[in-house]
């Protein structure tokens, strides 16, 4: 029960105050006057508004945080339950000492506190703990949640039994959990947006460099790996060729097969030279029916075997038109290989297998040239 309080201040008017729950008369009486030993009628309703915003006042006045044994510390004071809290409350009010959390911790209660309510009190302080570790804000969020916990303790439910401010607690609890469920899944939803873009960004990365018909790197990837390989092979004294290659007589593959079928074919060369490529051997396609290579580590004749090899065989295949049922007969390619130190730069090197090639053309076609 309600203990006299001298002076009469605001902060323990509410003394005795919450014991009861008849609130059917004296309506208006909640700013009454003494409180000590108030009758159970009292219009505890509004009486106990107050009182919660009492605790959450004394809470935040002092700079203590709005855990859950703070606010059963608070409330088991302000309600009566704990008068000797209250009376060293008071006494330390007077003195005008802080309120600190060491002189609560040390001077509260626990004994005061049903077992039930002890362990809800624990309960919430671990869902407090756990909610604070997911939230990467802890300090901003700290503040927002102090002040909405303030919010709902000073509209928490007219009753000051311990069955009900548990309930009370019980809520808070809840609307924490169910706010850092809310920022877990916006952090997933954020974290899986993220892995979207990332995913779209190198797609767009990826198709940027690749040459959409043959699945090959395109002119401008080749640009890049040649710089890196040009760099790389000066550095360590190594070979390094480029050579250029045009499939013969393409014109009449479309013209007689149509530009479908000469799809395939540019495919099928594409593939071909592909099969010889590895870390130090790359082919791209230039554009139409032309490809681009770069041998690092072979000398040109090196260079110059591998690539005639691919000649021979491909020109060796017989291609039937797959629309018509129609033979194609022999789809060869011609080629020109420079070796790119001989050269005064990479640009040099590639108009001169560009140059070979042309030779190879002119000489009959289906053949390989070496610049120089
Ligand atoms: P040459 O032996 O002298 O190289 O004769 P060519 O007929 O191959 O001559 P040219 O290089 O002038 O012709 C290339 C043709 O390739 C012309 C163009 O219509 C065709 N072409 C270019 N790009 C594509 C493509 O993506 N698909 C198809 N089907 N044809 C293409
Ligand atoms: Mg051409
Ligand atoms: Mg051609």
């Amino acid at each position: 029960m309600g203990i006299e309080f001298e002076g009469g201040s605001r902060f323990f008017r509410l003394f005795g105050s919450s014991k009861g729950t008849d609130d059917s008369s004296e309506a208006g009486a909640e700013q009454g006057e003494g409180v000590a030993g108030r009758s159970p009628a009292h219009p505890l309703n509004a009486a106990h508004a107050i009182l919660m915003q009492e605790i959450s006042d004394f809470l935040l006045g002092n700079g203590l945080s709005i855990t859950a044994s703070n606010l059963m510390a608070a409330h088991s004071a302000f309600s009566g339950e704990d008068p000797a809290l209250a009376r060293k409350l008071l006494d330390r009010r007077k003195s005008g000492q802080p309120i600190t959390q060491d002189w609560l911790d040390q001077n509260r209660t626990a004994d005061g506190l049903q077992e039930s309510v002890k362990k809800i009190v624990g309960a919430l302080e671990t869902s407090l703990e756990s909610f604070s570790q997911t939230t990467r804000s802890a300090h901003a969020a700290a503040e927002s949640y102090n002040s909405q916990i303030a919010q709902q303790v000073s509209s928490a439910p007219a009753s000051a039994d311990p069955a009900s401010m548990v309930a009370a607690l019980e809520a808070i609890a809840s609307e924490m959990i169910a706010r850092g469920n809310e920022f877990a899944s916006e952090m997933q939803r954020s974290e899986a947006e993220t892995q979207k873009l990332r995913k779209e960004l190198e797609k767009a990365r990826h198709d940027a460099d690749v040459d959409h018909l043959t699945g090959l790197p395109n002119r401008r990837a080749f640009e890049g790996l040649l710089d890196r390989h040009f760099r790389e092979a000066r550095q360590e004294a190594e070979n390094l060729c480029v050579a250029f290659c045009d499939i013969d007589h393409f014109k009449r593959v479309n013209d007689t097969h149509g530009h479908d079928t000469g799809d395939r074919v540019i495919r099928a060369i594409a593939d071909s030279l592909a099969r010889i490529t590895n870390d130090n051997c790359h082919v791209a396609r230039q554009g139409g029916e032309e490809f681009v290579m770069l041998f690092r580590g072979k000398t040109p004749q090196e260079a110059f075997d591998k690539l005639d090899a691919v000649r021979e065989n491909f020109g060796a295949r017989h291609f039937i038109n797959r629309s018509t049922e129609e033979p194609m007969g022999q789809i060869t390619f011609s080629g020109g290989i420079a070796d790119v130190f001989a050269f005064a730069n990479p640009r040099d090197a590639l108009k001169a297998a560009d140059e070979a090639l042309y030779r190879a053309k002119e000489e009959g076609r289906n053949r390989i040239m070496l610049a120089g």
